[in-house]
């Protein structure tokens, strides 16, 4: 599962045909509003995306650790 870097929904990227590469890195989309997004200014939705993949990261953790 991969993280849409402009809704942070968790996206399918083995299913979804919305993938854009920024610095060698490739992000992958739920649909293209999304993506077209993220084209129109990479740089800032990264810059987001790196931000809050901490705080994902976190509560994804957390889900798991609840019993
Ligand atoms: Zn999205």
């Amino acid at each position: 599962m991969e993280i849409d870097p402009v809704c942070f929904k968790k996206v399918d990227y083995k299913n979804t045909k919305w993938v854009s590469e920024y610095k060698r890195r490739k992000y992958y989309f739920c649909g293209s509003n999304c993506k077209k997004a993220f084209d129109e200014n990479p740089k800032s939705h990264v810059d987001i995306y790196h931000r809050h993949l901490h705080e994902i990261v976190n509560e994804d953790l957390r889900n798991k650790l609840r019993w």
